[in-house]
């Protein structure tokens, strides 16, 4: 027997409606590329969303287009957001970050007929239009008097004049609203294709997971950027929930975000760790936090424990989460229930510097080789697969990708091998393709770098497999010193006997000034094994 509920489908533009009906000064705050700060309200921003579904629909933008972004995070690049999905296009949004090649690869694959710009990027367009297919029209995100020469054609002019109202179409809730390739760590990029239904479904469950921090009057930063997954929900969780959001721009510094975040009294700023190490390094400058600042949300690579430490001893509450694009990203957030709040600093630690626990709607599962479910005990290690309204169910157009995806009850693989205890915190030891196969047994790269860290002298580290003849895979430590001079070895190993049984430890540490990193701001693993291909190991007893 069916429920005799009406099916309205679940459509992106009611949530910017909503915010417009019920949290209308809620606030969007951007550094621009044009130089200045801009502020609006989301009131004021569903008036320009509609005028940009008017401009789209006069380009002949139809439904199931795909329309792609190169944009940094500011209000315009929010507008897209809305207004393509609004009106049953696709919003594509394209890692400037990624190399030319992969660039040109997933816009030929998503077949874009539109490209909006931001005038930084206006040289990679340059460089690259020539192999991309010629009747991409190309817009630039910016008013007349700061547009690039040539006959690209101007945002705000296409916006100018349009009516301030739209009516917005209902759209089947499975209807695609938006699309993001992974950064292709190995081979081509792949993507993720998100419906209406999923994107607000994933806007709830995050809603539900942080109500800390997702609320009205709360001033959010997403460093995370608009152009990779979704700025990890926020374009829409905040408006949904009235929080204000605060758009970086382009300068992701430790000075610059420390100077926005505290003129602007940003409450809770999210991003990985690669920029939390300069945040950190800016405030231990000043000798100070930035104003307003209470709240961290620290996910895309495992955040070390040292910087977790760093900021709850100031008390900025660290939030650790874990997830990838193919789940819209969210999986897990690790706040802390209130029965364990009055855990002691140690303790809470050691808590927060697991994963967290699943966000509602993710159903999460570890196996081992033959796929048998491991019990969520701490101890028992093994591969995590993933379940939920908001993961998804295929890549776009890549069966060969699709083939070995998921298990035979239609769960997603993650790649990453986790523990998950009692309380159902879940622990990313490591990504399957980043352990270290030892003789047998599996040393953690996280774990190693993660004790390191702690050493005052390391700025960051970063640990890979490299063969062995006799042992197959051995550790090789690479560090960046936090100050001029270098760590002792000696000191470093000491700190890691502590942890580690002999066999874990590195084979040998090398220091350098800088760690590659992807187009997501992660340490690269594969450049380093790349680039340390030839190192020579010093030979090493197993015992
Ligand atoms: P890509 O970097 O390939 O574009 P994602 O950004 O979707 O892909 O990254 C997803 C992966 O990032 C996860 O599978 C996991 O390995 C890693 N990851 C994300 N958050 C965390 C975290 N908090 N701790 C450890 N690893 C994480």
């Amino acid at each position: 027997m069916l429920g005799s509920m009406m099916n309205v489908p679940l459509n992106i533009a009611d949530v910017l409606k909503y915010a417009a009906d019920v949290h209308p000064t809620g606030e969007i705050v951007s550094v621009r590329t044009e130089g200045d700060i801009h502020r609006t309200t989301y009131k004021d921003t569903l008036g320009r969303v509609s005028q940009l579904a008017h401009a789209l629909t006069a380009q002949g933008v139809r439904v199931g287009d795909r329309i792609a972004t190169l944009a940094w995070n500011g209000y315009r690049h929010f507008e897209l957001y809305y207004a393509i999905s609004g009106i049953g296009a696709v919003c594509h949004t394209i890692n400037p970050r990624l190399s030319a090649e992969q660039m040109s690869y997933i816009i030929s694959h998503a077949e874009d007929t539109m490209l909006f710009v931001d005038t930084t990027f206006v040289p990679i367009v340059a460089a690259l239009r020539a192999q991309w297919p010629a009747g991409l029209k190309i817009v630039v995100m910016t008013d007349r008097a700061h547009m690039p020469g040539g006959d690209d054609l101007c945002y705000e002019e296409l916006l100018d004049g349009q009516a301030t109202t739209f009516d917005w179409p209902v759209l089947d809730e499975n209807t695609a609203s938006g699309l993001c390739y992974t950064s292709g760590t190995t081979g081509n990029p792949k993507g993720t294709l998100y419906s209406h239904r999923s994107t607000v479904l994933h806007a709830f469950m995050e809603a539900v997971s942080l109500p800390n921090v997702l609320q009205p009057g709360r001033r959010i930063l997403p460093v995370v950027p608009l152009f990779h997954v979704n700025a990890w929900g926020l374009p829409y969780a905040a408006p949904l929930t009235g929080a204000s959001l605060v758009f970086p721009g382009a300068a992701l510094d430790g000075e610059n975000l420390f100077r926005l975040m505290d003129t602007e009294q940003v409450y809770s700023a999210w991003g990985v760790p690669t920029v939390w190490l300069g945040l950190q390094g800016e405030i231990k400058k000043q000798g100070r936090l930035p104003q307003g600042l209470a709240d961290v949300v620290i996910g895309g690579s495992a955040a070390p424990a040292s910087m977790i430490r760093g900021f709850e001893a100031q008390g900025v509450n660290v939030c650790h989460a874990w997830g990838m694009t193919e789940m819209s990203p969210i999986g897990t957030t690790g706040n802390l229930p209130p029965h364990l709040e009055g855990l002691s600093l140690d303790d809470k630690l050691a808590l927060k510097s697991k994963q967290g626990r699943r966000t509602c709607l993710v159903d999460l599962k570890i196996v081992d080789e033959d796929g048998k479910r491991l019990p969520h005990d701490g101890v028992a290690a093994g591969e995590l697969y993933v379940r939920g309204p908001a993961i998804t169910a295929g890549y776009y157009k890549n069966d060969d990708a699709n083939a070995g995806a998921f298990d035979r009850e239609g769960w997603f693989g993650t790649g990453d091998i986790a523990t998950i205890d009692a309380d159902g915190f879940l622990a990313i030891t490591d990504r399957a393709k980043d352990l270290i196969k030892s003789g047998g047994e599996w040393i953690s790269s996280i774990d190693l770098e993660n004790v390191v860290m702690a050493h005052p002298g390391v700025a960051n580290c970063a640990v890979i497999a490299l063969p062995h003849p006799k042992w197959d895979e051995r550790p090789l430590m690479i560090v960046v010193p936090a100050g001029e001079s270098r760590p002792e070895v000696s000191e470093l190993m000491t700190l890691l006997s502590e942890h580690f049984a002999k066999w874990q430890l590195p084979d040998d540490v090398v220091f350098v000034g800088e760690l590659p990193l992807t187009a997501t701001g992660k340490v690269s693993k594969l450049t380093l094994r790349t680039q340390f291909a030839h190192h020579v190991l010093p030979d090493m007893e197993q015992d």
